[in-house]
């Protein structure tokens, strides 16, 4: 028998996760965030509440098996705050690929990489590209929902603003989305507004077109940026609602795609024995 929606790895029993893994025809949403400062006022934890919310409200909806989020991502370049859990890019990258292929002897053939950290972005860009060199029978999807259409203006309006105020980090986007996930753990009070802008300090290379290894210190040494002034729950709960209608999309489409797969063992074919597709 079918458990009941959401299909929470850590919560079935084995048997349980064998008929969710059917239920879900292979299906997993992995979410992943980090362990880093946000701010003074938001949990270290923030970025892995939002992208474990995320699946298991978008899970309730359209079956997936949601792994539990791993405790770590690539903060190599904010180690600077308390409590931020570093591991190597090349360790990172040794635990995703023993991970989903161990989710994919698991049964789940579809991954869906559910990203709430925008420094893992181009680790994992690179995790897919190696998809196309490496075996394995699994099809590794990546999503990180952006606005569309109208939505980022109809948010300025609830802020009552004509366009969104400076945001990338612990701002009035995470802010109000972790007050309606755990508004416990949010200190509004210890927000210090002149630490929440750009300080520039590298803006002649940048304009120049140069980037650095140190571009986010430069310009976000106290790891926020954007002043989360103004912040409440139902902001909150708006922003998740409309990110987990595109994650229940995302499984829709991930479900329904058979191309992939198939595209997937064909490139993989033919890169091997690339002369074989050159004319005679
Ligand atoms: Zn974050």
């Amino acid at each position: 028998m079918t458990p009941p929606l959401p299909f929470l790895w850590d919560r079935l029993t084995a048997d349980d996760f064998a008929d969710a893994v059917r239920a879900a025809d292979g299906v997993a949403l992995l979410p992943l965030g980090c362990l880093e400062k946000h701010g003074r006022h938001l949990p270290l934890g923030t970025d892995i509440l939002i992208a474990s919310e995320l699946c298991r409200r978008a899970a309730s909806v359209e079956p997936a098996v949601v792994v539990p989020c791993p405790p770590f991502g690539l903060v190599s370049e904010v180690r600077n705050g308390p409590g931020t859990l570093a591991l190597r890019a090349d360790t990172l990258l040794a635990v995703l690929r023993d991970l989903c292929a161990d989710l994919s002897r698991n049964g789940l053939a579809k991954i869906v990489v559910v990203n709430g950290h925008g420094g893992n972005q181009e680790l994992l860009r690179y995790f897919l590209r190696e998809r196309l060199e490496e075996g394995g029978p699994y099809a590794l999807y990546l999503f990180r929902p952006e606005w569309r259409g109208d939505e980022e203006k109809r948010y300025a309006a609830m802020l009552g603003r004509d366009a969104l105020p400076e945001c990338g980090h612990a701002c009035i986007q995470e802010t109000p989305e972790v007050m309606a996930i755990a508004p416990e753990t949010v200190h509004m009070d210890r927000v210090v507004p002149e630490e929440t802008h750009r300080l520039g300090r590298l803006a002649a290379l940048r304009e120049s077109f140069v980037s650095t290894s140190v571009d986010w210190y430069a310009d976000y040494p106290a790891q926020i940026a954007g002043d989360p002034t103004g912040s409440t729950p139902e902001l909150g709960e708006w922003l998740l609602s409309l990110h987990a209608e595109k994650l229940v999309r995302a499984i829709r489409a991930v479900r329904a795609d058979t191309v992939t797969p198939v595209l997937l063992a064909e490139y993989r074919a033919r890169s091997l024995d690339p002369l074989r597709n050159s004319r005679p």
